[in-house]
């Protein structure tokens, strides 16, 4: 009996300590692994296919060393040796492929990024980019599109139905339609429209109903993100107005950059035209999305109409309403292609 219960306390303390001692370790003070950190992983960015860690050499030119492994059939992670992470943060993302994104310190001289793919078979390659703004490349064969067919001379729109997820977008005074769904089904209806045009090759930022990220500010710099990366000819951001004003419901498409001016009046021409209305207005306003947009002819904020007007929201919960909207865009990017805009470049 004694020498049972001598063993249980026994067994109570190492219980005990070993939780210390890992408290210890991870604990220790910043200033003591920061002796054995030779590199800083900072924030990690995010495209479709393609995660990008970046890294602060401690010593300029001093590449990182890293290995990386698939744990389970979902599970990747890349181990950046010597390194310390910049801050703990945890990206919650649900891109297509990836269903959420981790870093943290692995142990004391061990940075880990974790991708938890949504599905099994995904090789990502991993190579480090050397450069003023050094990153570790986590690359793979997503849902590019480029890897199915050619993508020479194809001309690329980036199509963003704006809002998603946590971001519902402006709501209509009656049937409580939310921006968010309309703005989703225009542009898979406009993708649709192109899908028999083997000159042109359409991406979007959303095919679903989800946000790309839950910080506002993020889910903006994120949908032009994917346009640096994949630098569209033209962007064209989906969205319907919303005002206390419930009488305001004209058609307004916002340009910021000044190349732009020539699609924005071409998609508002086209778009009046297929809705059969005369209160079309170009604007100039620097929403996040479109300001300084990669996008080589130009990028666009389309408001169709007012969702918050109690007509608007009737014409947007009518899907031949939509399919008209959808279809003056596709109108519009018809006329640019053939336009002077773009031929002369
Ligand atoms: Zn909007």
């Amino acid at each position: 009996m004694i020498k049972g219960k001598l063993l249980s306390d026994y067994v109570s303390i190492r219980k005990l300590l070993l939780p210390l001692l890992i408290i210890l370790v991870v604990y220790s003070p910043a200033s003591s692994f920061a002796l054995i950190a030779k590199h800083t992983v900072g924030k990690v960015w995010y495209s479709n296919d393609k995660v990008y860690i970046y890294i602060n050499p401690a010593y300029p030119g001093g590449s990182p060393k890293f290995k990386y492994n698939s744990t389970t059939g979902n599970r990747f992670y890349v181990d950046i040796l010597n390194s310390k992470i910049s801050t703990n943060l945890n990206a919650v993302i649900n891109l297509d492929d990836v269903k959420n994104l981790r870093r943290a310190q692995n142990n004391p001289s061990t940075s880990r990024v974790v991708v938890q793919f949504n599905k099994s078979g995904i090789k990502p390659k991993v190579r480090f980019v050397n450069g003023s703004n050094p990153y570790i490349l986590v690359s793979w064969n997503g849902t590019s599109r480029s890897s199915t067919g050619k993508t020479n001379n194809r001309f690329k729109i980036l199509i963003d139905p704006g809002h998603g997820g946590v971001h519902p977008g402006s709501v209509g005074p009656i049937k409580k339609l939310i921006e968010k769904d309309v703005t989703l089904d225009i542009a898979k209806m406009l993708e649709q429209l192109f899908a028999d045009n083997p000159d042109v090759e359409v991406r979007m930022t959303r095919t679903t109903d989800r946000h790309l990220n839950a910080n506002l500010n993020l889910d903006l710099a994120q949908r032009k993100n994917i346009a640096r990366e994949w630098k569209p000819d033209i962007f064209i951001s989906i969205h319907v107005n919303g005002n206390r004003d419930k009488n305001l419901n004209q058609t307004e498409v916002y340009y910021y950059d000044r190349k732009s001016i020539a699609l924005a009046r071409i998609v508002r021409d086209n778009l009046i035209a297929s809705l059969n209305r005369n209160d079309g207005e170009v604007r100039r306003k620097p929403f996040k999305v479109i300001q300084n947009n990669p996008a080589t002819y130009g990028s666009v904020l389309v408001e169709s109409c007012y969702i918050s007007s109690v007509r608007g929201e009737k014409l947007l919960s009518q899907k031949n309403y939509r399919r008209a909207i959808a279809k003056g865009l596709r109108n519009s990017i018809d006329a640019f292609m053939s336009s002077a805009a773009v031929a002369n470049n």
